[in-house]
């Protein structure tokens, strides 16, 4: 397929690097040397990244559940573990779907705050709706509510790679990542690999060269499995062994096409989920069609958190009919959802929308389907609706285990490891920081690129010796000084209203 390219707007002038080499060093975000000499060996942690910002992938198999990775052997999640930070379960946003936990992670925000309320939504002040499986949902109106991680990262000197994450093709803020791919379910998980490898490693096709220092420094990738097979077989079916067994060799090429270009040492590397899956039986249906006229209301969202837009007038009609009509479901006016589900203060959450049971489906007529035997969506209290996190590199703790934490708490963490001012959100650092390998407060690093001029240097000459290396530790000390990146905005650990930001 077409590879689309978007030409990167901050523009480094790195020049022959064959002279100009820098290390920074990814622990102590200092410069360390510009007297590299050939044949000297860098440390592992920066052979791929020198002269770069941090890296950091983010990888997503949708709808991988916390628990799959102890249900048959996983032997590469479990190396992941070993070398870096596993959390057991991680609360994501409500409502548990797809496109809103996928922002959400991207975001730091609540789905009610990012706008992204549904895979299936209706704007009243737009007039209009969306669907993730139609071409509304490359309409940047609908995304604008916040500003995902791939443009802030951009617009603070960074470059953003998307491989199909929700949101990643579609012009954000006026801008897309700095490399992309736009959505095409048909392209092979290793394809997408190998692409987001490239971009890391600077390869642009055609070229035949590379410069990591030109390479993305944020990727964003996405897989379907094993949301779809979970869907469609149900989460305790036996057949999900293999599934899952699948998801693990994935990961194994990953892991390997990373150590080929010599970047697993040095990639910070987080394999999340949006959601988790549970199962769902024939025997628990609930038909709106007993209850209710559908000449009365549009349905907006599907199981098993239905929005429902009442006509005209109808609202409490339409609620009463509802409210006490089947104890496997819950039935909310917009302003009676509970506050901790952070769903409420949005136009396109809907006047009343219905919550089924864990493993309850919701719909008009049981002819009409779904026919699905797995499920998400569900109140994100529940664990069968967590997702799996799992994160090793030279940013992790090692061999470590986190009991909990929540979804939007990985934004600041993301941030904190590009040295990206996060934008206003709901997650807080402070509550994720002991993943960390190095967990005290941050000393941003002055990305490099094109900006340090060491030029004096060769004036001076070899022969000037220790004269020279003193100077130059002068010099980088003021650029360091003069170049530090001001301090990061103060976390927001309460929700967000729309209203409160400024986007
Ligand atoms: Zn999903």
């Amino acid at each position: 397929m077409q590879e689309i390219y978007i030409a990167y707007p901050f523009t480094s002038s790195v020049g022959p690097s064959c002279c100009r080499l820098y290390v920074a060093c990814c622990h102590s975000n200092i410069i360390l040397s510009s007297l590299y000499t050939p044949g000297h060996p860098l440390h592992p942690h920066h052979q791929a990244t020198r002269g770069a910002r941090p890296k950091l992938l983010l990888l997503s198999f949708d709808g991988f559940r916390w628990d799959y990775v102890d249900r048959v052997p996983t032997p590469n999640f479990h190396a992941l573990m070993e070398e870096g930070s596993i959390v057991e379960q991680v609360e994501n946003t409500y409502i548990t779907k797809t496109f809103p936990d996928h922002y959400t992670l991207v975001t730091g925000l609540h789905a009610e705050t990012h706008g992204i309320v549904g895979n299936e939504m209706y704007d009243p002040d737009l007039n209009a709706s969306f669907s993730m499986e139609t071409h509304s949902a490359y309409e940047p109106r609908w995304w604008a509510g916040a500003e995902p991680l791939w443009v802030t990262n951009q617009k603070q000197g960074g470059r953003s790679g998307g491989v199909m994450w929700p949101g990643s093709d579609v012009e954000i803020g006026g801008a897309y990542p700095s490399r992309y791919l736009p959505y095409n379910a048909s392209l092979s998980f290793e394809r997408r690999v190998e692409t987001m490898v490239a971009w890391l490693m600077g390869e642009r096709p055609g070229e035949g060269v590379r410069s990591v220092q030109g390479g993305v420094d944020f990727g964003v990738l996405y897989w379907e499995e094993p949301d779809e097979s979970g869907h469609n077989l149900g989460p305790e079916n036996p057949l999900m062994d293999a599934v899952i067994a699948d998801i693990d060799d994935k990961l194994g090429f990953l892991r390997n096409e990373l150590r080929k270009m010599g970047l697993y040492e040095s990639v910070n590397l987080i394999v999340t989920s949006d959601h988790g899956m549970t199962q769902l039986s024939k025997d628990k249906v609930i038909e709106l069609d007993q209850y209710l006229d559908r000449d009365l209301y549009t349905w907006v969202d599907k199981s098993p958190v239905v929005g429902i837009l009442p006509r005209d007038g109808k609202l409490e009609e339409v609620y009463s009919a509802l409210v006490e009509a089947n104890p496997n479901m819950v039935v909310y006016r917009r302003e009676q959802i509970p506050e901790r589900l952070h769903y409420r203060h949005n136009n396109r959450i809907m006047p009343i929308i219905i919550e089924a049971k864990e493993g309850w489906t919701i719909t008009q007529n049981r002819t009409t389907g779904p026919h699905m035997l797995g499920n998400h969506g569900y109140d994100n209290t529940l664990p069968s609706m967590h997702p799996v996190l799992v994160a090793r590199g030279p940013a992790f703790r090692q061999d470590y285990v986190k009991s909990s934490m929540r979804s939007v708490d990985l934004y600041p963490l993301m941030c904190h490891i590009l040295s990206v001012r996060p934008r206003p959100n709901n997650g807080s650092l402070a509550r994720v920081m002991d993943l960390l390998s190095e967990p005290s407060p941050p000393t941003h690093s002055t990305p490099l690129e094109g900006r340090y001029q060491p030029s004096f240097a060769t004036a001076l000459g070899v022969v000037l010796g220790v004269v020279m290396v003193t100077g130059f530790l002068v010099v980088i000390v003021k650029q360091m000084t003069l170049r530090q990146l001001p301090s990061r905005q103060s976390e927001m650990a309460q929700p967000l209203l729309l209203e409160e930001l400024q986007l």
